[in-house]
């Protein structure tokens, strides 16, 4: 039998990052009344609630069913003693970022706001490196040309070299995460794990609809405002993959009427109200968002700053703009700050979710 030891400092971490009085949780079992996405079988989140009182880090922490909830905020509603289990639950995944983060020196650079300072010299520092290597560190002169500046054979194999280590990094992380899942969630039924690759189907489905988040019984604007960011950086994503390669096998920069520019574009658009929405509910509905933590904002702030900076960049190569190399400069930083330190921000949530999600299916467990 696996020993379990409390950890007050854990606990302790848990109070000041969601705020909760987690010492009057009177055990009531109301949270898991409540919540629509909690099996019969072992319900949450009352016995993550009870761990959590007790600071047992290593039941929370590899805990699949952290990742079942979709903070829809019911059972903070119902609780009798205002302990605010969602936020909770949201403060055990936060610490989960930070505990697989390999080297774990990155979970704390971007998770607390004394080490920001260092989170944005590490790009800068990088970047100029690269530029000072590739010789063309200055300003160009003439028309504004971004390759000028930062040679495309320099970007793309630069940041598709950094973001392939980042990523190898956060899969390191991810293996040991899948394996705590294993040793501390049991499959259900005979006890035999189903084959996997039939679940990812229905998974994908999953994602796309956001269906969770109806079942979940959140508002629908907090649905539209996930699809928005979700499909909005999903499109940036395939228009950056096309702008790589124009950019090695045909003109570029793509001219403003060109269809992946426009979706470009549309990505922007959607991202922005997709934010709009959740700023406004973080700031007008904390009933439902509960305590909003520094990682909340370091999120939002970074997805709002990329996409903010790449419009302005665009605007200034079209107006030649005198601050267009320093626009830009600014753009691979936040480039650098969303797609780079992913794993290990709160977007982490892509990843870790969807691995619990896969997991859970894999026991059976839905
Ligand atoms: S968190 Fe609240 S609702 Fe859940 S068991 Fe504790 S007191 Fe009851
Ligand atoms: S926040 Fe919603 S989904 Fe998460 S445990 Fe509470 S009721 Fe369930």
């Amino acid at each position: 039998m696996m020993e379990v030891k409390p950890d007050i400092g854990f606990k302790r971490e848990l109070i000041r990052m969601s705020g909760s009085q987690l010492n009057q949780c009177m055990q009531c079992g109301n949270c898991s009344a409540v919540c629509s996405l909690a099996p019969a079988d072992r319900p949450f989140p009352r016995k993550e609630m009870v761990w959590a009182g007790w600071g047992l880090k290593e039941k929370l922490i590899g805990n699949v069913d952290v990742w079942l909830c979709f903070q829809c905020g019911d059972c903070s509603s119902f609780c009798p003693r205002d302990v605010k289990p969602s936020d909770v639950i949201a403060a055990v995944r936060q610490k989960t970022y930070m505990h697989y983060a390999r080297p774990r020196f990155l979970g704390k650079l971007v998770s607390k706001p004394a080490w920001l300072p260092v989170a944005i010299l590490i790009p800068v520092v990088v970047i100029v490196a690269i530029l000072s290597l590739a010789g063309t560190f200055r300003i160009p002169e003439g028309p504004v040309n971004y390759s000028e500046f930062f040679p495309h054979a320099w970007l793309n194999a630069t940041f598709s070299g950094i973001t392939l280590l980042f990523y190898m990094l956060a899969c390191w992380g991810l293996g040991s995460f899948w394996n705590d899942m294993k040793r501390l969630t049991p499959s259900s039924g005979s006890g035999q794990q189903t084959r996997i690759g039939p679940k990812i189907f229905s998974l994908l489905g999953e994602i796309l609809t956001h269906s969770n988040f109806s079942a979940c019984g959140s508002q629908r604007t907090r649905k539209t405002a996930h699809m928005l960011l979700f499909f909005g950086f999903g499109l940036l994503i395939l228009v950056t993959l096309y702008a790589i390669r124009a950019s090695i096998t045909e003109n570029y920069p793509l001219s403003f009427l060109n269809p992946f520019k426009i979706a470009g574009n549309l990505a922007s658009l959607m991202i922005y109200c997709g934010l709009g929405i959740m700023v406004y509910q973080r700031l007008f509905n904390r009933s439902i968002f509960g305590k909003s933590s520094y990682t909340d904002w370091l999120m939002l702030t970074s997805i709002g700053l990329l996409t903010l900076s790449g419009t302005l960049v665009e605007m200034a190569r079209f107006g030649n703009w005198s601050v267009a190399y320093h626009l830009y400069f600014f753009h691979l930083v936040a480039v650098w700050f969303v797609i780079m330190y992913l794993p290990f921000t709160k977007m982490g949530h892509i990843l870790y979710r969807t691995t619990a999600l896969l997991y859970a299916r894999s026991i059976g467990r839905k």
